[in-house]
């Protein structure tokens, strides 16, 4: 007779394959596509150019390259894990490392916190290869890299200190509010959820943002007027106005706004303005500005992607992507709490005797609920086109819809989007609807 155990291991790894050989199946799809795509549509003459296309396409076929090798690679390296018992090992190195340290190896607690620890360094030195190669060959050869070793290397370890000592206690509160929290700890954890959301929200973009990127207000001047004056026109509590100097990592370009109730903020990258030179800027650095085309929108055309921003925020696309989250943790963790004292779960992860509590979350998370989480990714994606073409509309209402479509054609360009796709691939993968179908959308009389 097969076990529980064997039957969830099985499961388990099963459906790791099926989503893997799907994910792949459209992969090879879209590849064909930047393959055999080798002419400009007749659709699209008008909106890019042969040169640029042929650009885009090479790039494009260069990241479906890299994905469909770096996909292969994760999935190996879940798989083997699963095979050779690994949580096991990990939950057993983090007992050593708190005994080592003159704690009792037996406080889950800590022994939670250093897994976690030693789960996030085993994984970010297994993936740094590929994000080495993603920032120092692939955009670098595209044209979009603008990181030095020595920024990249900063920003790692930078990146790495701040996840920890975010995680590490949360981890910990996590562990403690299970242990103690009774039949309905279920409950307790989703508040505490929802409690630490809505702090980093409000921490990341003071605290923990600015340690990474700079940020600048935005100078007095025309453009500036312009957005005060939109936000003022449809009562968006503007609160400041910032523009990030992205251009030190990519010239890959965006906008987006954060913030709580009356204290909203707009952040715009520099990349995004055409007409922007920074106010600490060399002469050097202007003279490198004049002597090729600059990316970027002009003001008209800013405004236009400020527009459709603000229409995320006007029709309540962000609360409802909140809400969304929130009501999915609950169930997770009411699952959770189904799930976490059943033995067989932590058998099949190699676990004989023990059941911690981190083990239970991370394979209930990751393993149990995969099937769920693909569907639930999927039905997300849907959701998110919807609000685009939404806040779309939204622009279009406001009379900004000319320098929208002017933008959107603009930005596809800066940032070598490939305006060819296979429609399956589109669907799974796309928030945003492809660029035609959003013109097309502009473009029809109401
Ligand atoms: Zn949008």
């Amino acid at each position: 007779m097969v076990s529980e155990a064997t039957c969830i291991f099985q499961g388990v790894v099963t459906f790791l394959l099926i989503e893997y050989l799907w994910e792949l199946y459209l992969s090879i799809r879209q590849h064909k596509v930047y393959q055999q795509a080798n002419k400009v549509p007749e659709e699209l003459n008008e909106i890019i150019n042969e040169e640029t296309y042929n650009k885009a396409r090479v790039y494009g076929l260069d990241k479906s390259s890299f994905s469909i090798i770096k996909d292969l690679f994760g999935t190996i390296t879940t798989v083997v894990i699963i095979l050779v018992n690994g949580f096991v090992h990990f939950w057993n190195i983090a007992g050593i490392i708190i005994s080592t340290l003159g704690y009792d190896a037996d406080n889950e607690i800590l022994r939670s916190a250093a897994f976690m620890l030693t789960l996030n360094i085993f994984n970010t030195i297994t993936t740094l290869p590929f994000s080495i190669y993603h920032t120092f060959v692939l955009e670098e050869r595209h044209g979009f890299n603008k990181q030095t070793v020595g920024f990249f290397i900063k920003d790692k370890i930078k990146t790495f200190i701040v996840g920890q000592v975010i995680m590490l206690p949360v981890i910990s509160a996590v562990i403690y509010i299970v242990k103690i929290g009774g039949d309905y700890f279920f409950i307790y954890l989703w508040i505490f959820a929802m409690a630490v959301t809505f702090i980093l929200l409000t921490v990341y973009p003071n605290c923990i943002a600015p340690l990474f990127d700079k940020y600048t207000p935005l100078p007095e001047g025309e453009l500036r007027t312009s957005i005060e004056e939109l936000a003022a026109s449809i009562d968006f509590p503007l609160y400041k106005l910032y523009v990030v100097e992205g251009s030190k990592r990519s010239t890959h370009s965006n906008a987006y706004f954060y913030g709580f109730f009356k204290n909203k903020r707009i952040v715009l990258f520099d990349t995004l303005l055409k007409d922007y030179v920074p106010d600490n800027a060399t002469t050097s650095d202007i003279k490198d500005v004049a002597t090729y085309e600059k990316k970027g929108c002009n003001n008209p055309e800013v405004l236009a992607v400020l527009a459709h921003e603000l229409g995320h925020w006007k029709l309540n696309h962000v609360l409802k992507n909140i809400v969304i989250m929130q009501m999915n943790l609950l169930l997770i963790f009411l699952v959770f709490g189904l799930l976490f004292q059943y033995e067989a779960m932590y058998r099949a992860f190699g676990f004989q005797h023990e059941k911690p509590i981190l083990i239970g979350l991370v394979v209930v998370l990751q393993f149990i609920f995969s099937p769920y989480n693909a569907i639930l990714n999927f039905l997300m994606t849907i959701l998110s086109r919807r609000f685009e073409f939404q806040a779309d509309a939204f622009a279009k209402q406001l009379g900004r819809s000319k320098y929208l479509r002017e933008a959107l054609i603009k930005l596809n360009k800066d940032n070598l989007g490939f305006p060819v796709y296979d429609w399956m691939y589109s669907m799974w993968h796309h928030s945003h609807p492809p660029l035609l179908e959003r013109l097309k959308a502009l473009d029809k009389t109401d």
